[in-house]
């Protein structure tokens, strides 16, 4: 397939830094092993220079328009400008274009010291992290002089699209084992979510055995036997943590590629940063880009092309070929980034002695990329769309410096003729109110809780009376936040507080 219409084709974003470098040595290898036989790169423009141009997006028009319409962005590190407007161009497009699955491969390779490498203990394992909601959602406000707050959104269809994304990917590898790391013992509603929705998308897989850990011990088992993992799937902020926590195991952010998965487009990159440092040294090492490169080939189906670019990868650091930022231990000089992409280009064809090469015989290849429509709207995604839910109550939070017994004595005159009970009060989600310790420091923020006296009412009550408690207050405190309280098919949508 030569003609350049019947090519598929892949936006591509050099980068900054040492992008041009390290992406000019991935494409090298990538011409010699065939693959723009079949691939077309389309230049885009984004990144530090878009920035600089004044344009807040970090992309021009152009580019965006190149994205959509191939759906798929082979990408070198971008600079995000510090201070400004600009936000990172990486969190940008994997937002926009929804790609809800940062999948990360962590392996022992051939050259690469590490305290694993040294022990002969293999380290090979996938982290799935979910990529749009909790913390990064970077819902945060003031609310006190004293306190702050970050929202944490996780919902169930997010969950499920990270999920069945890592049992597919899983199923795609061979990969017979997925675990879920959560907190779900303190975030018993989120991170329990989280974890509800990961036995139940796995139930759709019964070939692939399922396990939970909690985040803790999982970052400590993941040091201790890192071999007893093959995938691990978990929440945004706790798969960014885990990442590079893997990525230590194996050498650093050097070897550890990434690829964004989503509906409509997908994303390849490295992960590590544009090295300003070295940039423009002919220094970088393009390991970690060549292999989110081989990540892509696989997404798209070229996994002959891949297996014959990693085998000559793994050949190459098996000689002792390195950059200067690894292969102490080869006892051979390092060389330049374009003589460790010629080594490779050179090697295509040769198969690695530490382990089994990859087929490359008798491999069918497919290019097929399974890619939803262009949506005319923004989809809306339901997992529950059947549940029946009641109003039954409301915490407000007020800036105050009242103690608790002062301030519930308040509260309490003031929904005394409501049909509503003061019912709990909390001071940094630790129950103050009825009962407490006074051994407990509070700050200048507090929940209070209200319910139905009579929880029987609920189903006829509506959010008129929640909101009429609520303007009695704001009468007499400053309201900072307020949430509504509901039963979903008759069991409470809200946390208990510390204590209660
Ligand atoms: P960095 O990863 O660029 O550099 C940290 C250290 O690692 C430096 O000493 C650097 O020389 C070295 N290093 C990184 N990649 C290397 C490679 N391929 N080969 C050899 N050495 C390498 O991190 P930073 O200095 O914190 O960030 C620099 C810029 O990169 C910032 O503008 C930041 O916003 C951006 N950044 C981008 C991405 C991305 O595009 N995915 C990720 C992280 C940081």
């Amino acid at each position: 397939m030569s003609d350049s219409s019947q090519k598929l084709k892949i936006a591509l974003a050099e980068g900054d830094g040492i992008g041009p470098e390290i992406m000019a040595a991935c494409l090298g290898i990538f011409e010699a092993a065939g693959v723009q036989d079949h691939v077309d790169f389309v230049p885009t423009v984004m990144g530090e220079k878009v920035f600089r141009d004044g344009n807040s997006m970090g992309i021009s028009d152009e580019s965006i328009r190149t994205v959509e319409e191939t759906g798929l962005v082979y990408k070198g590190p971008m600079g995000t400008p510090v201070g400004g407007g600009g936000k990172s161009i990486n969190v940008t497009l994997r937002k926009m274009y929804g790609a809800f699955a940062n999948v990360r491969h962590f392996q022992s390779l051939p050259g690469v010291e590490t305290v694993y490498s040294k022990a002969n203990i293999p380290v090979d394992f996938y982290v799935v992290r979910e990529n749009i909601e909790d913390t990064y959602g970077g819902i945060e406000h003031r609310l006190t002089n004293d306190v702050v707050e970050c929202k944490r959104l996780i919902s169930a269809p997010g969950c499920d699209q990270v999920h069945r994304e890592a049992f597919e990917t899983a199923k795609r590898l061979g990969i017979t084992n997925v675990h879920c790391g959560h907190k779900a013992n303190i975030m018993k509603m989120s991170d329990g979510l989280f974890l509800e929705r990961f036995y139940k998308i796995g139930g759709d897989y019964p070939d692939i055995e399922t396990g939970d850990v909690i985040i803790d011990a999982l970052c400590m088992n993941l040091v201790l036997k890192p071999q007893n993992f093959r995938m691990v799937v978990l929440p945004n902020l706790q798969g960014d943590i885990v990442s590079d926590l893997a990525a230590g195991l194996v050498g650093g952010l050097g070897f550890a590629p990434s690829a964004n998965i989503g509906h409509h487009v997908s994303i390849f990159e490295a992960v590590h940063g544009t090295a300003p440092d070295i940039a423009g040294k002919n220094m970088a090492n393009p390991t970690s880009l060549l292999l989110s490169g081989l990540m892509m080939l696989r997404h798209i189906g070229l996994m002959k092309h891949a297996n014959l670019i990693e085998n000559a990868l793994i050949h190459t650091l098996e000689q002792g070929v390195h950059t200067g930022d690894f292969g102490e231990g080869t006892g051979k000089p390092a060389v330049g980034t374009t003589e460790f992409g010629d080594a490779i280009r050179n090697n295509l064809g040769k198969a690695p002695d530490t382990r089994d090469a990859l087929a490359t015989d008798g491999v069918s290849e497919t290019i097929s990329v399974s890619r939803a429509e262009r949506p005319r709207h923004n989809t809306l995604m339901r997992t529950f769309e059947t549940l029946k839910s009641v109003y039954v109550g409301c915490d407000i939070y007020l800036d105050t410096l009242l103690s608790p017994s002062e301030l519930a004595d308040r509260l309490q005159a003031i929904c005394g003729p409501t049909p509503f009970e003061l019912k709990m009060m909390s001071n940094r989600g630790t129950q103050v109110w009825p009962s407490g310790s006074v051994y407990t420091e509070i700050v200048d923020y507090y929940r209070v809780r209200f319910e139905l006296r009579d929880l029987s009412r609920a189903p006829s009550l509506g959010q008129g009376p929640i909101i009429q408690l609520l303007d009695r207050i704001a009468e007499k405190f400053e309201v900072t936040d307020f949430q509504p309280l509901k039963y979903y098919d008759g069991k409470p949508g809200y946390s208990l507080a510390q204590g209660q």
